[in-house]
């Protein structure tokens, strides 16, 4: 039989490792995602979507789909899966390893404020208005209607229902990679004072940071989550060594 795997996605590097393990006679994996998009990306492996119900939930799932390895490529930010992840995986014995994307380093022309979450990052942005770039997923904007003095411009794949959204918010609707070109020019024909992100790490959404840097804009960092971890590694040739390993010989 060859080795049950669930890889739990969303990320760039969850559809790396499907592209590279897809198609592998010693592999049947499956990918999973959190559903926070309707139109995801097609996948090369069975794809499933939405949460699995907590620990007791992923617990009933690996037994069911018979899971013999977790691979954990999660978001940075998506801690409350990886905990799930590490206690189902404790609790059945069941090997995990966590893809771990190493954090943008702040540079010496960075201006970076770091804060904790998006309510200091609202916090930081102070009592002047400002023009604000929110670089941030849908779940997190109406944080910022508690600072409604300030402008907001927001770039999603897709938009956010209206409800409790600051009110002097500006929605783009587009999906990257976008290129530091792109993101000077945005920042510039904006007239952006301040850039809000996250330390997602990877080259994906970095160009942003590069634009502001190249601009001398602040950026208000929110710093990631503890995420718990099982075996880490940076590499996805690394998991793929990984689960080779696991997989029975002679399959
Ligand atoms: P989270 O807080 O760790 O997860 C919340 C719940 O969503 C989990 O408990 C789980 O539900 C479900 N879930 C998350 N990832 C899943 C997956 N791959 N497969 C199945 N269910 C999954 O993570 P989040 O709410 O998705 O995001 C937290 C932060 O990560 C946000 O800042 C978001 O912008 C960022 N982010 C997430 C993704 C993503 O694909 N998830 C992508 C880009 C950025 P159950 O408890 O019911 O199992």
């Amino acid at each position: 039989m060859p080795l049950g795997v669930l890889i739990l996605g969303g990320t760039t590097e969850a559809s790396m490792l499907a592209r590279r393990i897809a198609g592998d006679w010693r592999l049947a994996p499956i990918l999973s995602l959190a559903g926070r998009t309707t139109s995801p990306r097609p996948q090369p492996i069975p794809t499933r979507n939405g949460g699995f119900g907590g620990t007791e939930g992923l617990v009933r799932f690996l037994q069911a789909r018979a899971i013999d390895a977790v691979v954990d490529a999660t978001h940075p930010y998506a801690d409350q899966m990886s905990s799930h992840a590490v206690a189902a995986c404790h609790e059945i014995g069941v090997p995990l390893a966590s893809l771990v994307r190493p954090e943008w380093p702040r540079l010496a022309q960075d201006r970076w404020q770091v804060v904790a979450d998006s309510q200091a990052a609202a916090r930081a942005l102070g009592a002047k208005p400002r023009r604000v770039f929110l670089s941030l997923g849908r779940q997190e904007l109406h944080v910022f209607a508690m600072a409604p003095q300030h402008h907001y411009l927001a770039r999603l794949i897709e938009l956010p229902e209206p409800e409790g959204l600051p009110t002097d918010l500006r929605l783009l609707q587009a999906r990257g990679p976008f290129d530091r070109a792109d993101e000077e020019r945005l920042l510039r024909d904006e007239r952006i004072d301040v850039v809000v992100s996250k330390n997602a790490g990877g080259a994906a959404t970095y160009a942003k940071i590069e634009a502001a840097r190249a601009l001398g804009l602040p950026v208000v960092m929110i710093a990631r989550p503890h995420k718990p971890a099982g075996v880490a590694m940076t590499d996805v040739n690394a998991c793929v060594d990984w689960l080779h390993g696991l997989a029975p010989r002679g399959v």
